[in-house]
């Protein structure tokens, strides 16, 4: 059958720009591509249902952890989220969503920071445990590099027990001055912030984290210990903890008002100082994002509006983790 010699086709490679980008933080084609062809393997596995397999990229979140880094399995899975790339698409997810419901509801729209996905657990307000996503089940312990990221509290204002999600990143200055050193230096320069703070964070010497000026907005709670009954209201508690969250966040009753905000980022983000690579709805209660639930990798609750690509390969730093 040719679309099952397809399906292999595609996996292979999807394999392969996996392993590139998770695990050696060094991709070798624009994520405009690897989209393109995760679309047509979700397209055909739609259509040959029977042909999908626990393996299939379109099951698999990230990749495996490296065994460089102590292993940490997180309380709860540490998800992808679905990808929506025009307004039929968007307008399709938030009909999906009511049709589910049976009635509206309410969403959130945020800034889709461009680093990655990590998760810090305070127990009675410190730090003890900062993760990377690694497969969605298992992550690397990365705490000690984390603590180095000076907006990250080590401690916060209140003995609170919580584990929650955010997004390193690095800032466009960092990322621009770091090149130009590694330029003078003659070294391999980093292909975009998202893998220069990938390849920071993923350092065994925290001396080399510390000095590439990375930060993290927080986006979310794992386990809800808190007393929110709302994305946005937890997002409210976790800025009153002293946890860097972003501001740019916006609740939207309508998907115009979710096409109005993507509009106005889509003209805004380069004037950020960081880069987002899209725009993620949420819904916006708990007890609806319960209600609707999970496939074997993302929620359907959620979902990720990406940009039209920008980005150009260029060589990428090799990260050495024997060091
Ligand atoms: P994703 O990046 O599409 O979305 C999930 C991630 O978004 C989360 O893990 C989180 O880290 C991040 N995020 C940022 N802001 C957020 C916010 N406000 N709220 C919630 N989450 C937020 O999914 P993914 O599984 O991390 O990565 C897949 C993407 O990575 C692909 O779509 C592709 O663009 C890229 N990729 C590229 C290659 C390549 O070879 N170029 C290979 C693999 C993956």
């Amino acid at each position: 059958m040719i679309e099952q010699a397809r399906i292999e086709e595609l996996r292979q490679k999807l394999n392969q720009y996996n392993y590139e980008y998770y695990v050696k933080d060094q991709p070798t084609v624009p994520d405009s591509t690897y989209d393109q062809l995760l679309r047509e393997l979700t397209d055909l596995e739609t259509q040959h249902p029977e042909l999908i397999t626990a393996d299939s990229p379109t099951q698999r979140v990230g990749a495996a952890p490296l065994d460089a880094f102590e292993k940490v399995t997180h309380d709860l899975p540490m998800l992808s989220l679905g990808n929506v790339f025009d307004e039929t698409e968007i307008r399709e997810w938030v009909a999906r969503i009511e049709r589910s419901l049976g009635r509206a509801t309410t969403y959130v729209a945020e800034l889709k920071f461009d680093g990655l996905a990590i998760s810090l657990k305070y127990e009675e307000g410190r730090l003890v445990r900062g993760a990377t996503r690694g497969d969605g089940t298992v992550g690397e312990n990365i705490t000690q590099n984390l603590r180095t990221i000076k907006a990250l509290p080590l401690r916060l204002r209140q003995n609170e027990t919580v584990e929650v999600r955010g997004e390193a990143y690095m800032p466009k200055q960092s990322f621009e001055r770091l090149n130009e050193d590694r330029a003078a230096r003659e070294e391999a320069l980093f292909a975009n912030p998202r893998n220069a703070a990938a390849g920071s964070l993923r350092q065994l010497d925290s001396s080399i984290t510390a000095s590439r000026n990375l930060s993290v907005f927080v986006y979310g709670v794992g386990v809800n210990t808190l007393s929110a009954r709302s994305h946005s209201e937890a997002m409210l508690q976790l800025a009153e903890l002293g946890l860097p969250t972003n501001n740019e966040m916006q609740t939207c009753e309508t998907v115009e008002e979710i096409l109005a905000y993507i509009q106005h980022w889509t003209r805004e983000r380069s004037n950020l100082p960081y880069e987002i690579d899209g725009i993620v709805l949420k819904v916006d209660r708990y007890d609806d994002q319960e209600e609707l639930g999970f496939t074997a990798k993302s929620p359907r609750f959620a979902t990720a509006y990406k940009f039209a690509a920008e980005e150009v390969m260029t060589t990428v730093e090799e990260v050495d983790f024997s060091v």
